[in-house]
């Protein structure tokens, strides 16, 4: 098959994303919009590049955590925020063939720095964009709830309670940040409080390529409950993990590029997603970080195809896992899963 054969191959792949978070999905021209308007010196998509993009594996981590902040800090309306979710949903669909999109955002990562917006307001803002996406365009998406381990459970406490009181809207909670510093047990209550409100819980662990990163995930799902884990990309150096997991059919939300770039892995061609798949555990492809890593999930197919290895129908395999896995009603994402993938 010539480039063009597996391009349009790839693209005709029926998609899910269930790992993607919001603030950092941007559109590249719309962030370069904004931050002239916001009076950056950015002359050239070069400039640009260098203040918002991450294009190599993170070894100066003030640098990237400034391009996470630089981002941020250009949602200061609700108009943009709007328009970043419209335009997150529309490119998963243009670019990637996606149907199915989970999006996830912290209502206390950008509320920091942009109070007076409101947390109604932005979630509002938020959910009219995907609205006007799922009215456009053939594809459901569904919100998560990402909470950050760097907050304190107070807080974190108060943004459950914001998502249980918008259940419906919001389909499950997530928790995020440095997995390192922040281990996963103090959290306990705030999902247990959550999956007994019935939302649906994903949590970012086996992350970080360290010694007790396996452990993370067997503690996410015995503690808080985890149906799905984030990443989860260390369990290959943990048999025992991986028996767990294919075992109880856990869902890994496995994000290639953006563990290549966080030094999760040592190279993209040792990504463990296609050894994972081989040994039986349930492997879902996602993006994590779309804009500040300038990749579309198409991106992650090129990659699982062409470098490690997976055929279409093992692709296929991941999807229909992914489809079952999505907090989204089964209902909805029906009406836009077409029925004949082999
Ligand atoms: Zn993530």
């Amino acid at each position: 098959m010539n480039h063009e054969e597996i391009e349009k191959l790839l693209f005709n792949i029926p998609k899910v994303e269930l790992h993607c978070h919001l603030e950092l999905a941007y559109r590249k021209s719309t962030m370069m919009e904004w931050a002239i308007e916001d009076g950056l010196e950015i002359k050239s998509e070069d400039d640009f590049a260098k203040e918002f993009l991450i294009k190599e594996p993170m070894q100066d981590l003030p640098s990237v955590l400034k391009k996470f902040l630089q981002t941020r800090d250009r949602l200061s309306s609700l108009e943009r925020i709007e328009r970043l979710s419209f335009e997150a949903c529309e490119d998963m669909y243009l670019k990637s063939n996606v149907r199915i999109l989970e999006l996830r955002y912290a209502p206390s990562f950008t509320l920091e720095v942009f109070p007076e917006l409101g947390a109604d307001n932005l979630h509002e803002a938020i959910v009219k964009g995907c609205k006007r996406a799922e009215l456009t365009y053939p594809m459901a998406v569904g919100l998560i709830c990402t909470l950050q381990r760097i907050k304190s459970l107070k807080e974190n406490m108060y943004w459950t309670d914001f998502a249980i009181g918008r259940k419906g809207e919001f389909l499950a909670v997530d928790l995020a940040d440095d997995e390192v510093g922040y281990p996963p047990e103090p959290f306990a209550p705030i999902f247990s409080k959550a999956k007994a409100a019935g939302l649906g819980v994903t949590i970012h662990a086996g992350e970080p390529n360290l010694p007790q990163a396996p452990k993370n995930i067997l503690t996410s799902i015995d503690l808080l409950h985890a149906d799905r884990i984030g990443h989860g990309v260390q369990a290959i150096h943990d048999e025992a993990v991986i028996h767990r997991l294919v075992d109880e059919g856990v869902v890994l939300e496995l994000c290639p590029t953006s563990n290549w770039l966080t030094e999760a892995v040592p190279s993209i061609e040792e990504h463990p997603l296609k050894k994972l798949y081989d040994l039986g555990v349930r492997t879902t492809i996602n993006s994590d970080d779309p804009g500040v890593m300038d990749i579309d999930l198409m991106d992650e197919y090129r990659i699982a195809y062409n470098i490690l290895g997976f055929n279409v129908e093992q692709l296929n395999q991941c999807n229909a896992w992914a489809v079952e896995a999505s907090y989204i009603c089964d209902d909805v994402k029906e009406k836009v899963w077409p029925k004949d993938i082999t």
